[in-house]
């Protein structure tokens, strides 16, 4: 269980003992709405647990994952860009914890911390990289490499083989039908990659989903620096090389 979020743990000490003062532990529930689209941002998350997407919806219906955030960030880049409304939607995709913090307040600690500020805009370029890369792997990338990624990341994200999601989840973020998703799904479970349960799906075969999966795995690899928090002494697995 990872009970550290990187983004605060990384400060220096007397940035982080001052955020913590007023930072509220709140859980992240399955389906939770965060934040909505095109209204304003009233709190910043920063998960400790769990994984939060970054939807863009469409008027139609169907939604595509733009991003994700973990421990690693923060539920909030629209504050720290001071734009007063944010162009996604943020709901939890697989439950945890995290620390909230007021937008007024998030806004008033960037003024007057440089340490925060500077963590916060790296981490906002990281995540606006993160949205490029998903765009071309949506364009570029058939479903099956694409779900394989996915997978991967997210597990990284969690620290757990077992993701607590329904073929549904995943029709949400790859901005396909659900059958398209259970398709690809069955796919991999007859290769023994992963296994599908009520609810969940188990990677059984990290090695399989790798070498099956698309080139921006590597690269999100890469661009996170997925290192593991103080304490959890799981080692990342190995990426296959980028031909
Ligand atoms: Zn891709």
């Amino acid at each position: 269980m990872v009970h550290a979020n990187l983004l605060l743990a990384r400060l220096p000490t007397a940035a982080r003992d001052r955020l913590d003062r007023r930072l509220e532990p709140v859980d992240l529930l399955r389906g939770q709405v965060l934040q909505r689209a095109e209204e304003p941002t009233r709190f910043a998350y920063f998960p400790t647990s769990g994984l939060v997407s970054l939807l863009a919806l469409t008027a139609e219906g169907p939604t595509l994952e733009l991003a994700s955030v973990g421990h690693d960030g923060v539920v909030g880049v629209p504050v720290i860009l001071q734009t007063s409304r944010t162009p996604y939607q943020a709901v939890v995709q697989i439950s945890g914890a995290a620390r909230r913090l007021r937008a007024d307040l998030l806004t008033a600690e960037l003024g007057d911390s440089p340490a925060l500020r500077d963590a916060c805009l790296r981490y906002a370029s990281q995540s606006l990289r993160e949205v490029g890369q998903s765009t071309v792997c949506h364009h570029f990338h058939p479903l099956s490499e694409r779900l394989c990624r996915w997978l991967l990341s997210a597990s990284d994200r969690v620290h757990s083989d077992t993701l607590a999601l329904t073929h549904e989840n995943l029709a949400q973020v790859l901005g396909v039908p659900r059958t398209a998703v259970s398709m690809a799904a069955g796919d991999l479970q007859r290769a023994e990659a992963i296994r599908c349960r009520r609810g969940s799906i188990v990677i059984v075969n990290r090695r399989r989903l790798e070498v099956s999966a698309c080139s921006c795995y590597a690269a999100d690899r890469e661009d996170f620096r997925l290192t593991p928090p103080p304490g959890d002494t799981r080692v990342l697995p190995s990426v296959r090389p980028i031909p």
